[in-house]
């Protein structure tokens, strides 16, 4: 559900018009819903409302601040992965008690910071990693919280680049080997084990493998409790997928549903992780119709977004509506909608059904609002999108469209080339 819909013919944001929007803000521009994202948020709050819980935002998805800030009033914590995100969420009021750092690459830089603002936890991914947490925090004279991030080998029948939790990626520390990396923990002077971190990847429109994953991690509570290891928080991670096609996804209260009758009877403090399913049907980029061009029999709609300001087609060959800012009765023509990148891999929609657009027409790609602005670049020298939050009638601008000069701004040229 969003609210991004048709009135007559026009399409809105809540109750504004998104033509007049970019009459202001320009194209392309993201255009996110400030009802969209409190029901989404709120939707995860009340479903897992009976059981003790901290849903942590993933920044990764959007870390625009004024979304932050939203989120952050209505409760929310951070799921962060850089140091920089870490700055983001304390900037925007995020409480440092409900922050929770992943990343299997974390610098000391950044795990002194993370300790310095005393975030809930670091989610470890690795032996060498929990060592050098161990190493800083005596340094800091603290205690560093934690969880290991394990690995479930549960396949999340996603995308391989957005699935995680398999043997064979990147993440986590192996199921088979977490007994062994936890005494390993508890031995460790500045560790202090808080709890279990698993994410299995993203987009994941069945509840089933939650719930297989949920069942591998209580085991390994159960494990480690007879080891005298007390684990207080089992982080679920993120990953809750959302309709961009026909797919059907999961509403929070399902998910809900599956995992508090396991959970229950423990006395845990469950963490989720969820990013794109609270932001990513909040948000759409709107572009311009630019050029038509036929070849080879192909039809080509060239628009002023690129690959640069949303990767996910380019990327994952991901899949996102598209429609016209103002219906067009145009005949039906299949067309591949292409940004002005130099790349082939520079498109939206490959083969796609339309009403013929013309030359200034206005188009939306829905379901931009996770994994886009976050995701985007300088490529080809364009300066980034403005962001427009739209609540009610009005909307704000929450990021100015950069200029070339922003562009250039941190370059130094040497003082032989005077
Ligand atoms: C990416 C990520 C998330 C968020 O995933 P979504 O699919 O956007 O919900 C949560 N936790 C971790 C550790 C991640 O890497």
């Amino acid at each position: 559900m969003h609210d991004f819909q048709y009135k007559k013919s026009g399409l809105y944001a809540e109750d504004a018009a998104v033509g007049k929007i970019v009459e202001q803000a320009g194209t392309p521009l993201y255009i996110y819903s400030h009802r969209t994202l409190l029901r989404h948020y709120k939707a995860f709050e009340e479903a897992f409302d009976g059981y003790p819980h901290v849903i942590c935002f993933a920044l990764k998805a959007n870390s625009n601040l004024a979304l932050l800030k939203l989120l952050a009033e209505e409760g929310s914590g951070a799921d962060v992965v850089s140091g920089g995100e870490l700055f983001f969420a304390l900037k925007a009021g995020v409480p440092a008690e409900k922050i929770v750092y992943a990343g299997v690459g974390k610098t000391e830089e950044e795990i002194a910071y993370a300790l310095k603002s005393r975030i809930l936890m670091f989610n470890v991914e690795s032996s060498d990693e929990l060592e050098t947490i161990d190493k800083i925090a005596g340094g800091l004279g603290v205690k560093a919280p934690i969880a290991l991030r394990v690995n479930p080998n549960i396949s999340a029948s996603t995308h391989p680049y957005i699935s995680t939790g398999l043997k064979k990626h990147k993440f986590g520390i192996p199921m088979e080997k977490a007994l062994e990396y936890y005494c390993l923990a508890d031995k460790l002077r500045n560790i202090k084990i808080l709890g279990i971190h698993k994410h299995i990847g993203s987009q994941i429109t069945k509840v089933a493998p939650f719930v297989e994953a949920l069942k591998k991690v209580l085991a390994l509570a159960e494990n480690l409790k007879s080891q005298g290891i007390e684990i207080k928080y089992i982080d679920m991670g993120g990953g809750l997928g959302i309709p961009y096609n026909e797919e059907v996804s999961p509403h929070p209260k399902e998910l809900a549903k599956a995992i508090i009758p396991l959970i229950k009877l423990y006395d845990f403090t469950l963490i989720l992780e969820p990013g794109r399913s609270i932001v990513g049907n909040a948000g759409i980029l709107v572009t311009k119709v630019l050029y038509l061009k036929k070849q080879h029999r192909k039809e080509f709609v060239i628009v002023d977004a690129g690959m640069n300001d949303l990767i996910r087609p380019s990327l994952y060959d991901a899949y996102h509506h598209i429609q016209p800012v103002r219906r067009n009765k145009g005949p039906l023509a299949v067309v591949d909608v292409v940004g002005p990148i130099c790349e082939s891999g520079d498109f939206f929609a490959k083969g796609r059904k339309l009403n013929r657009p013309q030359r200034g027409d206005l188009l939306a790609i829905m379901s931009a609002g996770a994994y886009g602005f976050s995701m985007s670049s300088n490529y080809n020298g364009r300066t980034r999108a403005a962001e427009v939050l739209v609540k009610g009638k009005d909307f704000f601008v929450i990021r100015e469209r950069e200029t070339y000069n922003d562009l250039i701004e941190d370059v130094k040229i040497p003082g032989f080339l005077k």
